[in-house]
């Protein structure tokens, strides 16, 4: 079993939830329980929030989603062209945010390690943010 689906959305709140579908709709192709479904949801749902949020700080920008299925696993990347993270490690500490004005709780990072079995975060100042992702 082989597919592989590429989805691009402008930094927009409103396609967070548009992108959470439609992973999870790709995702159905693969006969997930409804619990797998939701942990998929919720990992790309923080991650596309984090690229609209912090990636591009509420600017226009480009959130680019690669969904690719192998055998029984799926990989999904999200990824920006945003101000990029100074300290990846520091970020993925539960509770750290740089936006704690913002009543973030600084949890992203450690929901998508949770709920999902591999995460990677790649990421460069001024460049960009790339989360891989396989469940
Ligand atoms: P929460 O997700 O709980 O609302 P948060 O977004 O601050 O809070 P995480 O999602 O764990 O927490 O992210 C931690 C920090 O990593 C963020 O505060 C931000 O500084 C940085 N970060 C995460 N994703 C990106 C990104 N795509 N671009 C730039 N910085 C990011
Ligand atoms: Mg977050």
């Amino acid at each position: 079993h082989r597919n592989h689906m590429k989805l691009e959305v402008e930094s927009r709140s409103q396609n967070e939830a548009f992108a959470r579908v439609v992973v999870a709709a790709f995702a159905s192709q693969l006969d997930p329980t409804i619990e797998e479904i939701a942990d998929i949801k919720t990992a790309v749902s923080e991650a596309v929030t984090n690229s609209i949020i912090h990636g591009y700080e509420n600017s226009m920008g480009v959130v680019t989603l690669t969904c690719t299925i192998v055998d029984n696993e799926l990989e999904i990347i999200v990824e920006d062209q945003g101000r990029g993270i100074d300290d990846v490690q520091q970020a993925r500490e539960p509770l750290y945010t740089s936006k704690p004005e913002l009543e973030r709780s600084g949890m992203g990072f450690t929901v998508m390690e949770t709920f999902m079995d591999e995460v990677e975060v790649y990421s460069e100042l001024k460049k960009g943010t790339k989360i891989r992702m396989v469940k």
